[in-house]
């Protein structure tokens, strides 16, 4: 057997109160890594067509990697997937912090459970014993004041604690999962599924050390890393994600008033440079990462007093519930980022779809008296910061909202609520407030522009779960690469640069490379914020990283087909749930002007568009209906799928 891994899968039924240990052969972690695929391989073979995503029948997989608790930064993530109450197709979430590498000490590489308890549990997971302990009193409570519990219930701060809020517990369909109160599987509604199984929390500790095969291998790379990276001010360590807020503005492509604009007046008010000079009190990090980019932030005085407790706002969130609501209020965006962490629901989608309401509100469709007295205006901070705690609480419009813009969208437009968006079902006659509900396949856009960076609008409309920026490398990357080799993808064999606003057939090449690394990245649980390029970490040095851990003879080129593998067996699994190629789509306003900004006037072209993911399908071995072809599946080792369709 490799090194890095238990060789233990936990298995959990809340229904009948059982647990027990699974086994997987070696096979099963060289081919998927863990993590993304490792999740998607077990939802794809026991996952029935059709389930309701909030019934007992749905299977929630949190999964770490082989190299998830190794002593190298950026390795301790692990992947948190079912399938999605948002999307109605396949739903995942990564997460770094502690609770993986945790889960790794205490014995185990994943932890799958269906079913769901009688009355709310949460798990405790220690040295290979497992109990399903009481949350009774847990029910209820914001994430502080559960992990404080929890910790004291069982003995101490070194218990890692992952946890659904409020917002997971009333099914919010945006709800999210976070460990150690900072860090969250974000996205697609990881934390409604837990709640729908009564699951409060998944209490870990272990004693045990992650095995690695060649010691001296794993700290050549800790060294290159060390000669290699150096914090720098402005850098990633220095200002955080948020430090990017200025120069997309700049460039036109910091989305902006529900996506209408690209340029934002306040920018440098919400920039990375001002959390620094003003709110910032300590960079927090995830286990065993030197790049710390972490924030945590205080605010003592004034109408929105926010405590170090629940960190800080990072890009996405500074944008969603900033520039997207048109509010330049960095203590109201902190406050909002608070209220999302405690209730534990995704500020991205929280804040897309506070942008939706406003706009709903500027074009009559909603009412003074639909949001309870509140000016629900663009700009309007304290009308963000309100309506954010009333979607955590399922309160007034905020119950409504909490459905995402989708579904929100469908009720304020005199339609039945419910459906999941299969094409077929048409989305087309809702002249109202469905314009104004920026979305792929029911998930909420990211805070990233595909008018202005091309290939997001392949990242976008392809995506297994909807709208995401994590995909491949953005635009900006492609511009720098160099027919000389000195770019970080050169080992990939991208070597002529691509401008931004291209969308032909060289723009397509390099999305579809560099998706298949990230799609590694997620199976393999390395953070895209250290891995390049956004990160220091070399590709090269990554794959030496796997071969040092597990002992395989492991390549570059066997890892992205992992990645690849991944991205497949999602796809499957939703064309199963009853999706076509026409779900790979961009909500209309994507086809229409940017309306301020360096790149006002800029839209995407339909046909360009259209060619654009025709050439993607054909790359990547899918037919002219979207769907991977029998040669595709077979060069990926999937034809046991046709075993589950
Ligand atoms: S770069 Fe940031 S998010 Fe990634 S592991 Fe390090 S601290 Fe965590």
């Amino acid at each position: 057997m490799g090194k890095g891994y238990n060789g233990k899968i936990l298995r959990v039924d809340l229904s009948e109160r059982k647990v027990w240990t699974e086994e997987p052969e070696e096979f099963i972690y060289r081919t998927y890594l863990g993590g993304a695929a490792l999740a998607a391989q077990y939802l794809l073979k026991e996952l029935p067509e059709g389930v309701d995503p909030l019934s007992p029948d749905n299977m929630l997989v949190l999964a770490c990697s082989v190299i998830t608790g190794t002593p190298i930064p950026g390795a301790s993530r692990f992947t948190a997937a079912a399938k999605s109450p948002l999307t109605g197709g396949y739903g995942e979430a990564e997460a770094g912090g502690w609770w993986g590498p945790e889960l790794k000490r205490a014995g185990y590489d994943a932890i799958i459970i269906k079913g769901r308890a009688s009355a709310p549990a949460y798990l405790w997971v220690h040295d290979g014993e497992v109990e399903i302990k009481d949350a009774s009193k847990l029910w209820g409570m914001v994430t502080g004041e559960s992990q404080k519990a929890i910790k004291e219930e069982l003995g101490g701060n070194r218990v890692r604690v992952l946890q659904i809020g409020p917002g997971g517990e009333k099914l919010v369909r945006f709800a999210c999962i976070v460990n150690e109160l900072k860090h969250f599987n974000g996205r697609t509604g990881m934390g409604a599924v837990m709640g729908s199984k009564n699951l409060k929390a998944i209490a870990v500790h272990g004693t045990d050390k992650v095995e690695v095969a060649d010691k001296g291998a794993v700290r050549e790379v800790l060294k290159w890393l060390k000669e290699n990276y150096v914090q720098q001010p402005g850098d990633m360590h220095d200002m955080g994600t948020s430090r990017i807020v200025p120069s997309l503005s700049e460039n036109g492509i910091l989305p902006t008033h529900n996506f209408r604009d690209g340029a934002f007046d306040k920018a440098m008010d919400i920039s990375g440079e001002r959390v620094k000079e003003t709110i910032l009190v300590r960079r927090g990090t995830c286990y065993a990462c030197s790049v710390a980019c972490k924030r945590e932030v205080k605010i003592t005085e004034g109408p929105y007093q926010v405590s170090q407790e629940y960190g800080g706002p990072e890009y996405e969130t500074v944008a969603s519930l900033g520039s997207l609501c048109d509010v330049g209020d960095l203590a109201a965006i902190a406050k909002g980022n608070e209220i999302c962490n405690k209730y534990a629901i995704d500020t991205i989608s929280t804040g897309a779809v506070i942008a939706f309401a406003m706009e709903c509100y500027e074009n009559g469709i909603l009412t003074k008296q639909d949001t309870g007295g509140i000016e629900l205006e663009f700009g309007n901070a304290d009308a963000m910061v309100k309506m954010t705690e009333m979607i955590g609480k399922r309160e007034g419009l905020g119950d409504v909202l909490a459905e995402g813009v989708m579904r929100a969208a469908k009720k304020l437009s005199g339609r039945g609520m419910g459906d999941f968006p299969h094409s077929s079902r048409g989305m087309g006659d809702f002249p109202h407030a469905e314009k104004f509900a920026l979305h792929v396949k029911g998930q909420e856009l990211p805070m990233h522009e595909p008018r202005g960076k091309r290939s997001l609008a392949l990242a976008y409309s392809l995506s297994p779960t909807g709208a995401d920026h994590m995909e491949a490398a953005h635009d900006p990357f492609y511009e720098l690469l160099n027919p000389e080799g000195k770019h970080v993808f050169a080992s990939l064999g991208l070597l002529e640069p691509v401008d931004m606003l291209d969308m032909g057939s060289k723009k397509v090449r390099a999305f579809y490379y560099t998706k298949q690394l990230f799609d590694f990245y997620n199976c393999v649980g390395m953070c895209m914020f250290v891995g390049v390029p956004i990160g220091p970490l070399a590709i090269k040095e990554i794959v030496k990283h796997v071969k040092a851990v597990t002992g395989w003879d492991t390549s570059l080129w066997e890892l992205l087909k992992a990645g690849e593998r991944a991205n497949v067996m999602m796809r499957i699994f939703n064309f199963r749930e009853g999706f076509t190629k026409d779900d790979d789509t961009l909500p209309e306003r994507m086809f229409q002007e940017l309306q301020n900004g360096a790149l006002k006037g800029e839209k995407i072209d339909r046909d360009e568009f259209k060619k654009m993911k025709e050439i993607y399908y054909q790359m990547a071995g899918w037919d002219e209906k979207g769907y991977p072809t029998e040669a595709k599946l077979a060069e990926l080792g999937l034809k046991w799928v046709e075993s589950v369709l």
